[in-house]
């Protein structure tokens, strides 16, 4: 019986803008996306019934037609009149409602999976426009490495990769919402816009020092705002280090970016017997798939 494993990663952004709000009450947004090595892993296993079967060793994801990788299954299967079924088995390593898209990477591996195991012949940008269909944030976990995302967050211009840096992650201990977040924006509460440019230029240039000036997320100053214990958190990784920190998305995971190995496991040493919350270390991941 056919069957296949694939990573599924998770993103951070470097820079995230909200330049208004479009009459269809989504926002439009301009950010600077990255994928990391933290990943989930993807079982998607063939079966002979049809229907679709899927199941997670997390106990707040959905197993059921609520997971957004079940969605990514059902419009394949439904589009291209697929006869058999699937199995689908989730492994989270991604801590979930955090601001990785952990659930839209998911989705995005089902893609590119059903699209390998089955043969369909989809090609990239055909796949992300199933993506676009189901989540802002899809296409970019097809694509994956460094990329400018516009629009809604589904127009996107790779650019150059960031060079590799490692990163601690903090996960504060509550679950946040993206769409409360966007919900409760307002510019009078954003204290810095961030500049894309400038950001762009220090990746294609590979200067470190340029990437780590330019980290911006307006949505930080909300989130931050609204719940004091990830600005509480965000105070603890600034005082425990040098390192700038920035939250990713919209929330409440917060990162921050690091020279070198060895003072990255220190300081996540140092951080796990300090905050409450998860702490993970990985680093950035600048091939495409
Ligand atoms: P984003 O960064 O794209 O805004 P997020 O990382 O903040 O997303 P997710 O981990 O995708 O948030 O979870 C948001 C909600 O989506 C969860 O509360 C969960 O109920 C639902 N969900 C659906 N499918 C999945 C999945 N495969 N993995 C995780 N959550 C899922």
């Amino acid at each position: 019986m056919n069957q296949l494993s694939i990573p599924a990663y998770a993103k951070i952004n470097l820079t995230l803008d909200v330049l208004g709000k479009r009459p269809d009450g989504y926002h439009e947004v301009e950010m600077i996306m990255q994928s990391i090595e933290l990943h989930d892993q993807i079982i998607l296993k063939e079966r002979k019934e049809k229907g679709i079967k899927i199941s997670c060793n997390h106990p707040l994801v959905p197993q059921d037609e609520g997971n957004l990788a079940y969605r990514a299954a059902e419009l394949l299967i439904k589009e291209y009149g697929i006869e058999k079924g699937i199995e689908i088995k989730i492994i989270k390593n991604i801590p979930v409602a955090a601001g990785l898209a952990g659930g839209s990477t998911d989705a995005a591996g089902v893609l590119k999976g059903l699209n390998e195991l089955w043969g369909l012949g989809i090609s990239r940008d055909e796949l992300m426009k199933f993506g676009a269909r189901l989540g802002a944030d899809i296409p970019f976990c097809i694509l994956g490495g460094t990329a400018i995302a516009r629009g809604i967050g589904t127009d996107l211009t790779p650019i150059s990769p960031l060079p590799e840096m490692e990163l601690v992650l903090v996960k504060p201990g509550i679950d946040i919402s993206t769409k409360e977040i966007y919900s409760k924006y307002k510019p009078e509460l954003v204290k810095r816009k961030p500049d894309l440019r400038k950001m762009q230029e220090a990746i294609e240039c590979r200067d470190l020092e340029g990437v780590k000036r330019n980290l911006v997320n307006v949505l930080e100053d909300i989130t931050l705002y609204y719940y004091p214990q990830v600005a509480e958190t965000k105070k603890i990784m600034e005082n425990l280090g040098t390192y700038p920190v920035l939250m990713s998305g919209s929330g409440p995971t917060l990162f921050a970016i690091i020279d070198s190995k060895r003072e990255a496991d220190e300081y996540a040493m140092k951080l796990k017997d300090r905050v409450m919350g998860q702490v993970i270390r990985t680093r950035t991941r600048s091939e495409c798939l």
